[in-house]
């Protein structure tokens, strides 16, 4: 049964065995505007419970049969129902029942006989309560609901912060890998390596660059002062155990370059620099420093000395110049020392101050030379106080960061000197080559050529040639009677006067110990028979002082001329001969012209050589005509 007169103000299930009970209640409930359900027994009250939730029960605690506490103890059983606020009717009497039923949970208990306007006082009583308390557990749950959530989310922004601070905590390591990474390959590339040492625990580190410089095996390396030292070269250890001790304790600069001795015997040069720092009482508590590998640079350095040193120790002069402004930009020790200037001085100066040769020299000079670059002349270099050497000088041209001229001077004095011994000894030998010693007349080698050459000229230019041959007389008793240097003097003497009447043009040659040739380019023979007579009468006029002996000597001579008495040399000559023979045979002291040539004399043969004019002559010792 369900009453329900007005709008619900509420579910209300009403439980009596009484049926009047039930129905006044019910009609009471209803008129109070309430939805009503009506049960007669317990099973009822159960099923309709079961049914529907009513949002109040009114249970009769007497009821036949299944009894009220029965159906309280079954409405708190059931989950659905155990929170429905159970109101009591009860008698007086039921005392016990009553009082189970309250400690099962029934919310309130109205006694019968009940006044209609309590009994709806309570039951609003009841259902407001249980309506406040529904709205607090909804609001409850709500706010579990929403405390769930914002903890779902509090833990959501847990997570995602997590995944921030994940995310940035590996952004950051990777950054300072690549930082790391990056250090490292700049200290790789610039041989550049870092350490530090902690003094307060003693531990220090090593970059993969100061290992690999120092040559320590990463996996092994223990960094201290000492495994530091161990590679230093024992030479330097005390220079670099002094310095550390200074900057530790007097915390100075400390910026050295030293050597290392490697495991191989090798030598390294590095350069290392570092500092200190201190506590408040001047206690050191680190020193971090750096360590490059200079090696490269020290052999470099080594070398520009070398070759430096290379270059101030030529003696020949180097100098170095801007072909562009053809200034001295670099001069070496040789140059500025022989020029007599300071180095300064020197390099103030234009190679034309220091060149005596044309200044258009020194302009062209500016312009690379074709011959692969170099050029070689000879001038003077003139020194500070203005006295001048000759010098070869080589000019080359290079292109390093721009272009250079080098010029190398060599001082030429000595060369210069030495050629003009050379040359003088040169002319010397030439000329005892060709002359004789003692009277310093041509001698019969050079007449031999000198004749062919002026008989080929005679010959072209149709010209005549004389020949005149003469002989001392009786020489040998000159030097029998007076010596053998009186007999040098004698022909000495001779020679000169042979000399004073031959014309420059004239060769007068010393043919044989005292028997003498003069060779008269385009001369005829009757002039040339004039000559030979005056020098035999000069001869005849000025007798010979030669130490304190006077002696008058006389010649013969035998005077030819091409054409006619010959046209060859071995034809002049043997005529030439003969005809002095001839004055011999004739007594001596006299000029004889050679016979004219004919085709029967040319072919005579023996007649006319000196053998056959001499069989003439056969014991001349007694016609001497020598005045002593
Ligand atoms: P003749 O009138 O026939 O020519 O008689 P001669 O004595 O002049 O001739 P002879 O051939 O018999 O002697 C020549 C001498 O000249 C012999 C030689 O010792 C000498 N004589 C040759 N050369 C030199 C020399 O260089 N110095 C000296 N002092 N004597 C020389
Ligand atoms: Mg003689
Ligand atoms: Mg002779």
């Amino acid at each position: 049964m369900s009453i329900c007169a007005a709008p619900a103000k509420g579910h209300i299930l009403v439980v009596d065995d009484i049926q009047e009970s039930l129905k006044l209640l019910a009609t009471l409930l209803a008129a109070a505007g309430y939805r009503v359900r009506a049960a007669d027994s317990g099973e009822l009250a159960l099923a309709l419970v079961a049914a529907s939730l009513p949002e109040l029960i009114l249970l009769d605690l007497g009821l036949a049969g299944m009894g009220g506490l029965d159906v309280m103890r079954r409405l708190k059983e059931q989950k659905e129902s155990w929170d429905i606020p159970v109101v009591l009717l009860s008698a007086a009497r039921e005392i016990e029942p009553r009082v189970e039923c309250l400690k099962l949970g029934a919310v309130d208990c109205v006694a019968r006989p009940f006044q209609g306007e309590e009994l709806l006082a309570r039951v609003q009583s009841q259902l407001t309560s249980r309506r406040a308390r529904a709205a607090l557990e909804a609001e409850a749950s709500a706010l579990r609901l929403a405390n769930a959530r914002l903890h779902a989310e509090i833990a959501e922004c847990r997570r995602e912060a997590e995944a921030v601070r994940e995310a940035r905590t590996f952004s950051s390591t990777s950054k300072l890998q690549r930082s790391d990474d990056h250090l490292a390959a700049a200290q790789r590339i610039a041989h550049v390596g870092s350490w530090e040492q902690d003094h307060v625990t003693s531990e220090g580190s090593w970059s993969a660059e100061a290992l690999r410089i120092f040559g320590h095996d990463p996996a092994t390396f223990v960094p201290s002062f000492a495994t530091f030292f161990a590679t230093v070269h024992p030479d330097d250890r005390e220079l670099l155990n002094q310095g550390l001790g200074r900057l530790i304790r007097e915390n100075t600069s400390y910026d050295v370059e030293h050597r290392l001795l490697m495991r191989d015997g090798s030598i390294k040069h590095v350069h290392e620099q570092c500092s200190t720092t201190f506590d408040g009482t001047g206690r050191p508590l680190r020193t971090v420093g750096t360590v490059q590998d200079i090696t490269s640079r020290i052999r470099a350095e080594a070398q520009i000395k070398l070759f430096r040193t290379l270059i101030d120790s030529a003696p020949d002069e180097i100098h170095v110049v801007d072909p562009a402004t053809l200034r001295i930009i670099d001069a070496n020790e040789s140059a500025w020392g022989k020029l007599g200037y300071t180095r300064e001085e020197l390099l103030a100066l234009h190679p034309q101050d220091i060149d005596t040769s044309d200044p258009e020299t020194h302009r062209t000079a500016g312009a690379p030379p074709l011959n692969d670059g170099a050029a070689t002349f000879e001038t003077c270099h003139r020194r500070k106080d203005g006295g001048t050497f000759p010098v070869e000088v080589m000019i080359r041209y290079i292109t390093l960061d721009r272009p250079y001229a080098l010029a190398i001077a060599r001082d030429i004095t000595e060369r210069r000197r030495a050629d003009g011994e050379v040359q003088k000894l040169q002319a010397q030998l030439r000329d005892q080559a060709v002359r004789d010693p003692l009277t310093r007349l041509y001698n019969r080698r050079y007449v031999d050529e000198a004749m062919e050459r002026e008989l080929t000229r005679a010959a072209r230019d149709q010209r005549p040639m004389a020949i005149v041959m003469c002989d001392i007389d009786h020489f040998k008793f000159v030097n029998d009677t007076h010596g053998h240097l009186a007999g040098d003097e004698v022909l000495r003497v001779f020679a000169g006067s042979l000399r004073s009447c031959a014309r420059d043009s004239d060769i007068a040659c010393r043919f044989g110990g005292e028997e003498f040739l003069l060779l008269m380019p385009d001369m005829p023979s009757a002039v040339a028979y004039q000559r030979a007579e005056q020098l035999r009468t000069a001869l005849a006029a000025a007798p010979i002082t030669a130490g304190t002996a006077v002696i008058q000597i006389t010649a013969s001579f035998g005077v030819v001329a091409y054409p006619e008495n010959g046209e060859t040399m071995d034809e002049l000559l043997r005529a030439a001969d003969v005809a002095m023979y001839e004055a011999k045979l004739a007594g001596r002291d006299r000029v004889v012209l050679g016979p004219i040539r004919t085709a029967s004399s040319a072919s005579a043969g023996s007649a006319t050589t000196r053998a056959g004019v001499a069989d003439q002559c056969a014991v001349r010792s007694t016609d001497m005509s020598l005045r002593v």
